[in-house]
């Protein structure tokens, strides 16, 4: 016969917190704690098999499961001395639902099971009537709302109804006589509402509640939670059954919840708070004020409500003891749920606590100096992107806001700054030394040189994947997308939200970690790096073997790269730097120019600024290596889009508007994705890569004589779909870096290679791999060309394909899917087959995803490059993607 039922209670327990999959977190939790020996109400868990069996057969039950929860019911009865149904000492039940893992989508809880009219009038002896019929009012409205389906409100209506009639406001307020007033009343109403009436009969109340739990796994609330938290269907709930205790019989009585430490700073330090004589849901309910637990957080809050240290301390010590037992054997911060009946502790539950990213920290490192857990274990515990919530200024929480909208939280951190309406206003006026938060409809490749002298970016217009969204992570500026309520009026140079107007030059704050817009400057304050954060990164870095290097082309991001210990840079795209003020005259004229001659003459202007790029990024990155990529976009991003804009450039270009228009119409591409781009356009226009080729290895030659830095500069071709393209590109780049090596007298070191970033170039990575000294991996282009979608096309696809029930997953986050991950696969293969000491990176968005660096570290990648941001997240999932090896590996042997 199987066991469906496992009993807890009185020191002993057939489960184990070892048992969660059977048992559910909150079953093997009391499991756990009644082995342990602590105060823990005896009851049972009926276990996760009993929920999938009842759904695979027509919602019943298996053979011998009655019998084992009337046995066990059996067991609770001896060992609190009362019984089920006894009219004398009846035995009272709550009625839990639990899963593996916590979902508030379900069924929580029926309290006071058992009681009915004859039961509650053994309670009123034993106890006082007034407890007796609160407890039944309190059971007929939970069993009421959450098994039979009345809605609260009806309970609600008629409790507010009679406190008005007698004169009262609040609950605390009724006595003994109004309560069974309302127990009649409620009843009452369940007979209305369902045309039968309450059930009396406790062995009909449980069975109901048994039931309602397991039906609860399938109402469209719980079904919406598990789609959204990929938690599987099969894993099903368990019940928990167990003896009531009460927290609302007098005086000496209460009920709390507290965490071992504080959750929001990590500290050592006991955090919770209590209600006297109340029971179990008050305290979250918010009906009274809790009092703290401890003095110093009565002190610390500044709570006039006494303790539970001062008012209770003998049940206060017993807790101490309970707090520290729990951490000892959990070695993790607990959060734990109490009650207190005639001055005994119990204890009703006990969980891993959430907590906040710098508590997850502080936590950690203090329990490897406490010699609860050891360094591996702490880096194993970080989320690690949860360390994006530390490394951004965040709005101080102390300060006042006005919230006027809400968009997407689409890049994190905190930012406050002066309303500019177009990238070139928010560029002139940065370089004037003001704060500047760009808004605007959506952005597009031109307004990168204003998101990046901005703060901050606001759009009415996009998701979380938008063009905006994605820029504005990959530069750390904090970004609110898709704030729809906000009209912009370009013509007044305004934005309306509603009866508020802002103006041009206004200041308003974003908060990119949770989307709000607000009036005024609210200060910020900046992240902490040393302390906790340094000490995990420092653990992280020892056992990590992916290299973890940056994706940067501006002197500001190499610098905060390095800060955050990037260890070079994987990805200089250099078209950004392209769009600068000066330089993106010359661009322009480079490519109105009808000739090679032409286009030679604006490249050569252009030359110094390049150089003066690289020897800034060089000087930075300090004998690091540095990945520059080949100028890569379609001509046409270069070119203006209005006429206003293009007469403005055939003046400074000495032709005619129509000349702009028909070279742009020109150079248009029907898929710019695809098309001439790339590689593609250094073989039709050489003499564009020869100049960059050139400002690299002067750049490096100057490095190299003013600070005797050796640079390792390597020159990536992007967009390579034949090893023909990069052969003739490599041919080129190898008689330039020979022409500066004569010319100024110095070795210098640099390698060729080539970003994989079509599908084509993946599979034929051996023949590439001939001729490229690296590949680093654009994963970006590939998973667009491997979907066939771009992007923001995707942003679309996805939601739509989430809802169907076709994808799980975005594709665009992750790698750990089929398809792309494979075809990062096999070009590392086939590349090292050619080229044992091929070096492999990624430079694609995902090299900042922990997956997918969990992912580049199985197949074998030398290194990950992402946006400076992410670089500690990287290094954290490099560790722990070494760490789940190791143990992994230990595991087989
Ligand atoms: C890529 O394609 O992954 C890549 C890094 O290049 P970009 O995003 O600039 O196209
Ligand atoms: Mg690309």
């Amino acid at each position: 016969m199987s066991q469906w039922v496992y009993r807890f209670g009185n020191g002993k327990a057939e489960g184990s917190a070892a048992m969660r999959n059977q048992l559910g977190g909150k079953g093997a939790n009391l499991a756990e704690m009644s082995a342990l020996g602590l105060p823990v109400p005896p009851g049972f868990t009926i276990n996760t098999d009993v929920c999938t069996w009842f759904y695979k057969n027509g919602k019943s039950y298996p053979d011998g499961l009655e019998k084992q929860v009337a046995d066990a019911l059996a067991a609770i009865e001896v060992s609190v001395g009362r019984r089920f149904g006894d009219p004398k000492k009846p035995l009272l039940v709550s009625v839990r639902s639990g899963a593996r893992v916590s979902m508030p989508g379900m069924m929580d809880t029926v309290l006071n099971l058992g009681l009915n009219d004859e039961t509650v009038e053994g309670l009123v002896r034993e106890s006082d009537a007034r407890f007796a019929y609160d407890s039944f009012r309190r059971f007929i409205q939970m069993y009421g709302d959450v098994v039979l389906g009345v809605e609260h409100h009806h309970f609600e209506e008629a409790l507010e109804l009679h406190k008005e009639e007698r004169g009262v406001t609040l609950d605390t307020e009724l006595g003994a006589d109004d309560l069974r007033h309302l127990v009649g009343a409620y009843k009452a109403i369940v007979q209305q509402e369902l045309d039968q009436p309450f059930p009396q009969d406790p062995q009909e109340q449980l069975w109901g509640a048994i039931g309602a739990v397991f039906g609860s796994w399938q109402t469209p609330r719980a079904v919406t939670y598990r789609r959204l938290h990929d938690i599987p269907e099969e894993w099903g709930t368990a019940v928990n059954v167990q003896a009531m205790v009460f927290g609302n019989m007098g005086e000496d009585c209460a009920t709390g919840v507290a965490f071992t430490r504080n959750p929001s700073t990590g500290a050592n330090e006991f955090y919770g708070e209590f209600l006297v004589n109340a029971q179990g849901e008050d305290v979250v309910a918010g009906i009274r004020t809790p009092q703290h637990l401890t003095v110093a957080g009565r002190i610390a809050n500044g709570s006039e409500l006494p303790s539970m240290e001062e008012v209770m301390p003998g049940v206060f010590g017993q807790l101490l003891a309970v707090r520290e037992k729990l951490e000892r054997h959990y070695c993790d911060m607990q959060d734990i749920e109490f009650t207190v009946q005639q001055g005994r502790l119990y204890m009703l539950q006990t969980r891993s606590g959430k907590r906040t990213a710098a508590a997850a920290l502080r936590v950690a490192v203090d329990m490897v100096k406490e010699g609860l857990i050891d360094e591996r274990e702490a880096v194993m515990r970080i989320d690690p992107a949860s360390l994006d919530q530390l490394l951004h200024p965040m709005l101080d929480p102390k300060a006042e806001r006005r919230i006027i909208a809400r968009g997407l939280p689409a890049s994190p951190g905190a930012a406050a700054g002066q309303v500019a309406f177009t990238a070139d206003e928010a560029e002139d006026r940065a370089s004037h030394g003001e704060q500047v938060i760009l808004v605007r409809v959506e952005t597009s490749p031109e307004d990168i040189h204003g998101m990046h002298a901005a703060v901050g970016i606001l759009t009415t217009r996009g998701g979380m994947t938008s063009h905006a969204a994605v820029v504005a992570r990959g530069m750390g500026r904090p970004c609110v997308s898709g704030a729809g309520d906000i009209r912009i009026d370009a013509g007044k140079r305004i934005m309306k939200v509603r009866d508020v107007i802002v103006k041009d030059g206004d200041t308003i704050t974003l908060d990119g970690g949770t989307g709000e817009v607000m009036l005024g400057a609210v200060p910020t304050i900046q992240p902490e790096l040393s302390g906790d954060f340094a000490t995990l990164m420092e653990w992280a870095d020892r056992h990590r073997r992916l290299r973890v290097r940056t994706n940067a082309e501006t002197p500001a991001d190499a610098r905060t790269a390095v800060r955050f210990g990037a260890e070079g840079i994987g990805l200089c795209r250099t078209e950004h730097m392209f769009f600068e003020d000066e330089r993106i005259v010359a661009v322009r004229e480079m490519i109105l120019a009808g000739d090679e001659k032409g286009r030679r003459a604006a490249l050569a202007r252009i030359l110094p600024m390049q150089r003066a790029d690289f020897v800034e990024i060089f000087k930075i990155m300090k004998g690091l290596p540095v990945t520059i990529r080949l100028l890569d976009p379609p001509l046409h991003e270069f070119l203006p889009n209005t006429t206003e804009e293009m007469a403005g450039v055939a003046k400074a270009a000495g032709v005619s508007v129509e000349d702009v228009r028909e070279r742009a119409a020109a150079l248009k591409e029907a898929n710019p994705m695809l098309g001439h781009r790339g590689c593609r356009l250094g073989i039709t226009y050489p003499e564009i890569y020869e100049m960059q080729a050139r400002a690299i290895f002067e750049a490096a030659a100057e490095v190299k004589k003013a600070t005797g830095d050796t640079v390792e500069a390597e020159v990536m071709i992007p967009l390579v779909a034949m090893v023909k393209e990069l052969t003739i590109l490599k041919t080129m780049v190898d008689r330039v870096a020979g022409e500066v090596s004569r010319e100024r007298g110095v070795e210098i070191p640099y390698l060729v290679g080539t970003m994989i970033e079509l599908p084509r170039a993946a599979l034929r990575a051996a023949d590439i791999a001939r001729d490229a000294e690296f590949f680093s991996f654009g994963t970006n282009d590939l998973t667009q060309t491997a979907y066939g979608l771009s992007r923001d096309d995707a942003a679309r696809f996805i939601t739509y394909y989430e809802r169907q029930g076709i994808l799980q997953q975005d594709p665009f986050i992750s790698l750990d899917t089929v398809g792309v991950g494979e075809l990062v696969e096999i070009a590392a293969q086939r590349g090292r087959k050619t080229r044992p000491d091929l070096k492999l990176g990624i430079c694609g968005e995902h090299g900042g995803d922990p997956a997918s660096i969990r992912f580049c570290a199985r197949v074998g990648l030398d290194y990950v490059s992402c946006s400076p941001y992410r670089v500690p997240i990287a290094r954290l999932a490099a560790a722990q993607a070494a760490l789940s090896k190791e143990a992994a590996g230990q595991a087989t042997v």
